[in-house]
């Protein structure tokens, strides 16, 4: 399969193209950056994109793909309703090309979001921590937004009432920023990479849930089974746990 790397010269990026020049079933096809033409993809018979490039460039260079009829495997984040229905309105006109929108890579991630989703069916209290290197331009996390957005939906599964909450806030933004029914505090420093730590708490007792992206090839697992079965998916997928199902 012939494969394509945008935002090449990029963290994420960079590590994408050493991945898929190191598996044997991959072609890379094209490594383009900022500046580089698109027409390339066409040229060198790119079958899948990897997109790692800036939430505000993102979008062109799907739409190029997708009106290609180029498979594309998403990491940027930044993907809020607007974009995924524009991304929607573009796979419509395209009905063959799969589209896999992952806010997280990371196969541990994953399962810390499936694990967060069913524990929020019974606690009452759940607050986010994510710690992100200070180059991330986004925040909250994407990972964070997603998983906000799976405990919403199970608390509401649920009939989970209002958090307890008896704060007065003093400074605005003290009690983070809130996606559905979550708070989600952010932190930005040197010394991380990608991490999350999901607080459940209930009357005398509080659960963790807390994983860790100790480097960026911890991504490449997960970014290889997109680009493995983006083709087999045809329209738009959010979240890579539904290519996980039924691995081993
Ligand atoms: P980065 O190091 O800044 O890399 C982005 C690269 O894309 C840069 O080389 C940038 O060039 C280039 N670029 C910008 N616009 C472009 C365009 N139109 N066409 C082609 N290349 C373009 O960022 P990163 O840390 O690799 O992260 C990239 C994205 O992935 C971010 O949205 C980040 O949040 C996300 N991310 C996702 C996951 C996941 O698992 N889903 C994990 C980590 C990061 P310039 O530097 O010249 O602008």
């Amino acid at each position: 399969m012939k494969v394509a790397v945008l935002g090449a010269k990029g963290r994420m990026g960079a590590e994408t193209v050493a991945a898929i020049e190191s598996a044997s079933d991959l072609t890379l096809s094209s490594a383009l950056d900022l500046g580089d033409s698109l027409d390339q993809l066409i040229k060198t018979g790119t079958e899948v994109i990897v997109d790692f490039t800036h939430p505000d460039a993102v979008m062109k260079n799907l739409e190029f793909a997708i009106t290609n009829g180029i498979h594309v495997v998403v990491g940027t984040t930044g993907f809020d309703d607007k974009k995924l229905s524009e991304l929607k309105n573009l796979l419509s006109k395209n009905t063959k090309v799969g589209a896999l929108i992952a806010p997280n890579f990371g196969l541990g991630a994953v399962l810390m979001m499936q694990f967060s989703q069913k524990a929020a069916q019974y606690f009452e209290s759940v607050e986010i921590i994510e710690l992100h290197h200070a180059n991330k331009v986004d925040a909250p996390s994407g990972t964070a937004i997603r998983t906000a957005e799976l405990i919403t939906d199970a608390r509401k599964q649920s009939k989970k009432g209002a958090m307890p909450d008896a704060s007065k806030t003093i400074i605005p933004g003290a009690r983070g920023a809130k996606v559905g029914d979550v708070p989600i505090h952010s932190v930005r420093s040197h010394g991380y990479v990608a991490h999350q730590e999901v607080i459940f708490g209930d009357a005398g007792e509080t659960l963790s849930i807390r994983h860790d992206s100790i480097n960026r090839a911890g991504f490449m697992p997960g970014v290889l089974i997109g680009v493995r079965n983006v083709a087999k998916h045809p329209g738009l997928t959010v979240g890579l746990e539904n290519y996980m199902e039924g691995m081993k």
